[in-house]
């Protein structure tokens, strides 16, 4: 069976790594790459030749793999291209957009999107939105700190004491805690918002403090996920959050709630009252963003303060993301790829979550 990695067009990661060869070999799937699928990750075609692994063309690729995996969905002319009951593996984000469905339903295909894998310890392994996250996490504050003209941990020097930043996160899931851990290595003062009680002891777990907004919709059978809040909660959440940001540095962003537009928590008056030369990271920028005057993949000034939008910061890291990406997709394999050919029983929760569309 031929499994096919196809070069991304937008991001610079590639879905499948060189250091997977052996286990793909383990799987019986002779794996082909489209030419220069992992150029911008860091792994050259002579990469994966060394393991065995040949580049060809997209459109060979399409036409003649068993799996065919890419990162961002392939349009659906290619969805046509794809060989009849073949399986086809991507993230399509259908609890954005539920119309995906019927679109890839048209195909004889077999489709998963590895963010419909539910947030079981199970599934863990296969965890693409949370290995991406967790990088992401990371380098919202790496990336605020680029752009902040002050430093993050206290420094007595002889000529004056620096003060420590001041860091708000907004949001302790999976990006959120690894920021606080990021930001508190780096020796800042981190205090947090989420509405999970289950966030609580994990922020001050972090060395972080814990803003607590009373009166949070239970998210109890919500798979984990943060359900929508009041209008009367949320203005009360503004107020505490405008309180914390005329103090703070750096806001790092990531607050979501699955399938809905991202909340608004920094609105236009706190942005026009915060000290010039601070600097959100809204990594909520592509569900509408946190931050009142967030814009989508571009970066900002208002009154002074930068306000980044990137929803992607993990694509800034394309080495690491691209080898955790790949050890998602292996995991995955793993349970699908059963002698050499492709079994997807639906009695596993994983493949019945993740399968959105069946070939026939
Ligand atoms: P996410 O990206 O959907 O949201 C990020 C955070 O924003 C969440 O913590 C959410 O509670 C928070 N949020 C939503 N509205 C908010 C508001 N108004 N103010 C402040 N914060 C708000 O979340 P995620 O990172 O994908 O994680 C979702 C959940 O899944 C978490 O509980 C996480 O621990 C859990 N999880 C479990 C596993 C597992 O068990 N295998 C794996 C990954 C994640």
């Amino acid at each position: 069976m031929i499994l096919g990695i196809l070069k991304e067009q937008n991001f610079n990661r590639v879905s499948v790594t060189p250091p997977a060869t052996k286990k793909l070999e383990a799987m019986g799937l002779t794996a082909v790459i489209e030419f220069g699928a992992g150029e911008k990750a860091g792994y050259p075609d002579q990469s994966y030749a060394a393991g065995n692994i040949s580049a060809i063309s997209r459109a060979d690729l399409l036409k003649e793999a068993d799996i065919v995996v890419s990162i961002e969905p392939i349009s659906e002319q290619e969805m046509a291209q794809l060989k009849k009951d073949s399986l086809y593996i991507s993230l399509l984000a259908p609890y954005q957009d539920a119309e995906v469905i019927n679109k890839v339903a048209k195909y004889p295909v077999n489709v998963v999107s590895m963010d419909m894998i539910p947030r079981t310890t199970l599934a863990q392994s296969m965890d693409i939105l949370s290995s991406m996250a967790s990088l992401a996490g990371y380098k919202a504050v790496l990336k605020a700190s680029d752009h902040y003209n002050n430093m993050f941990p206290m420094m007595m020097t002889a000529a004056g004491t620096i003060a420590p930043a001041r860091v708000m996160i907004l949001g302790a899931g999976v990006a959120g805690l690894q920021a606080i851990a990021t930001a508190r290595k780096l020796g800042a003062i981190v205090e947090v918002f989420d509405t999970r009680a289950a966030a609580k002891e994990e922020v001050k777990s972090l060395g972080a403090t814990f803003v607590e907004v009373e009166g949070a919709s239970d998210d109890k059978g919500a798979g984990g996920y943060a359900v929508q809040q009041s209008e009367e909660y949320l203005n009360r959440q503004r107020a505490l959050v405008q309180e914390k940001a005329l103090k703070s540095n750096i806001i790092i962003a990531t607050a979501q709630v699955r399938g809905r537009k991202a909340p608004l928590l920094v609105n236009e008056d706190t942005i026009n009252n915060m000290k010039p030369g601070s600097v959100i990271v809204d990594l909520a920028a592509s569900t509408g963003g946190n931050c009142a005057f967030t814009e989508d993949n571009k970066t900002i000034i208002r009154n002074g303060v930068t306000i980044v939008g990137n929803s992607n910061l993990a694509d800034d890291i394309s080495g690491v993301a691209s080898n955790l990406f790949s050890n998602n997709i292996i995991n995955f394999l793993q349970i699908v790829v059963k002698e050499g050919s492709v079994k997807l029983d639906e009695g596993n929760e994983i493949i019945k979550s993740a399968l959105i569309s069946k070939a026939n």
